[in-house]
């Protein structure tokens, strides 16, 4: 298991240790788990160990996720990571109090990495973690309302191998492609801050240096995923147009990595509304709008089933 390396100096004390609940059995291994789960405890699909560092300051975001050599590394420190007090505040407390529907369940409550393969031909932006969604299932996009539009479409357009994303070890599994957030935890009303955004920024910054030369299109769920990933992409020195082009459903950017860069090409930024119940609920997002989006990704890979 990798552990991301050792931890930096600390600037700031960390974030005293979660209080944990009654363990809980998870839904796919019967396993039982505290809430918060304690790394490397055997969650399905889990990346860290006891040992890997976390990081309790934003010095300590950019420090260690610089120090990611591949993405099975930054996932692992991703999802130890406790730099924002009122986040981890909040995810740990939903965590422990639950949702009525979910009360005999462990809840993951902690910042949720990426999913899919780690060298994608796609990644899907997203926002958050919803609080009883994946910061329940520890996986993007997983156990709600949201991600059953997400994967759904995914699976019509042959990304997905299954239509839906119940739980972390329910066999879904994603071909050429990988969804991540710009903010990995949960955020009470499903609003980080400014502050939080950026603590998080170099997590997302890494996750896009790593995902290599087969990465050819970006799916920006919503304005804030599409604001993240221009500014992601302008600090990694990628050419960005000017003016920034604004967000939209159906709006096709394009950004170019440096000319000096060995792999040098265009990725295609293609914005869509994000699958939020408050856009599907209300037909602002139509399936059809959704599969739209999706093709301006590119040629969908062949998917072994
Ligand atoms: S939002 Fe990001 S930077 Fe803040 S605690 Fe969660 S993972 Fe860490």
């Amino acid at each position: 298991m990798p552990d991301g390396g050792t931890v930096p100096p600390r600037s700031q004390p960390q974030s005293p240790a979660p209080l944990r609940t009654h363990p809980f059995p998870h839904p796919i291994t019967g396993r039982p788990f505290h809430s918060p789960v304690p790394p490397g405890s055997g969650w399905p699909g889990e990346a860290a160990t006891r040992h890997t560092p976390a990081a309790g300051a934003p010095a300590q975001v950019r420090a260690l996720a610089d120090r990611a050599t591949d993405i099975a590394a930054l996932d692992a420190l991703v999802s130890v990571c406790r730099a924002c007090p009122r986040l981890v505040a909040w995810r740990e407390h939903v965590a422990r109090d639950k949702r009525a529907a979910f009360a005999g369940e462990p809840y993951w409550g902690r910042p949720v990495p990426g999913f899919g393969v780690a060298a994608p031909a796609v990644l899907v932006v997203g926002l958050a973690p919803a609080a009883h969604g994946a910061n329940r299932t520890g996986r993007m996009f997983t156990g709600d309302r949201s991600g059953d539009w997400l994967y759904a479409a995914l699976h019509r357009a042959g990304y997905a191998h299954l239509p839906t994303s119940t739980a972390a070890g329910d066999g879904q599994q994603l071909t050429g492609l990988r969804i991540v957030a710009p903010v990995r935890c949960a955020p009470p009303g499903n609003h980080p801050s400014a502050d939080e955004r950026a603590c998080c920024a170099p997590w997302f910054d890494r996750e896009l240096a790593l995902a290599g030369p087969a990465l050819r299109s970006v799916l920006a769920l919503g304005g804030i995923a599409w604001s993240a990933t221009l500014g992601a992409a302008r600090r990694l020195g990628w050419q960005v147009p000017r003016p920034l082009p604004r967000f939209g459903h159906g709006v096709v950017a394009q950004l170019e990595h440096p000319l000096d860069h060995p792999s040098a090409r265009v990725v295609r930024l293609v914005g869509g509304y994000h699958v939020s119940q408050q856009n599907t609920f209300t037909g602002r997002l139509t399936e059809a709008m959704l599969d739209e989006v999706i093709a301006l990704l590119g040629p969908t890979p062949t998917l072994v089933r």
